[in-house]
């Protein structure tokens, strides 16, 4: 039973906890780990009559930095698992809807469970849930523990 864990992170701290304690159940079950880091797209919000010199060049810069750091998200993450000798592979995808591109990929890589956190980056400990954990709930068909 869950051969294949998804854990889908933002390089938050409650992402951190949510990787750990996936680390230890996949160590327990001898699952394998498929980590994702969905990179948020480029985006810009004009005012008019502001004059942008390059759109191109903006974008360019800021794809290769979130490209630059999403590496690093999951690179740590696979070296956490390298040690706790499990087999982990990693994936990198660029979506304005993190929770989408999560449930993709654990259909594409054929995961039996996603393993995430309660919140994120925004971190807003008031908020009952994070929003990408409030949908990846409600449209995931797979289970999905979720680490306070
Ligand atoms: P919100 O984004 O709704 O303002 P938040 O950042 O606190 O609030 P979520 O974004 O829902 O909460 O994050 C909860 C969990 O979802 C994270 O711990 C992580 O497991 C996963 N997650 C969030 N964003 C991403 C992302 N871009 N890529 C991969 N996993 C993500
Ligand atoms: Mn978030």
């Amino acid at each position: 039973m869950y051969t294949n864990i998804l854990l889908p992170t933002d390089g938050s701290k409650p992402a951190a906890k949510a990787i750990k304690q996936g680390i230890a159940l996949a160590k327990s079950l001898g699952s394998k780990l498929t980590v994702l880091n969905v990179m948020p797209e480029f985006q810009m919000v004009i005012d008019e009559g502001f004059v942008i010199p390059n759109i191109d060049t903006l974008k360019k810069r800021f794809d290769e930095q979130t490209a630059k750091q999403a590496r690093k998200i999951v690179d740590a993450v696979a070296a956490d698992a390298k040690t706790a000798r499990i087999k982990c592979d990693t994936i990198i995808d660029q979506d304005a809807h993190p929770y989408e591109a999560i449930l993709k990929h654990a259909k594409k890589t054929k995961c039996d469970l996603i393993v995430m956190g309660s919140h994120g980056r925004t971190g807003l400990a008031s908020i009952l849930l994070g929003s990408e954990t409030s949908k990846v709930l409600t449209h995931s068909k797979i289970p999905v523990l979720v680490v306070r």
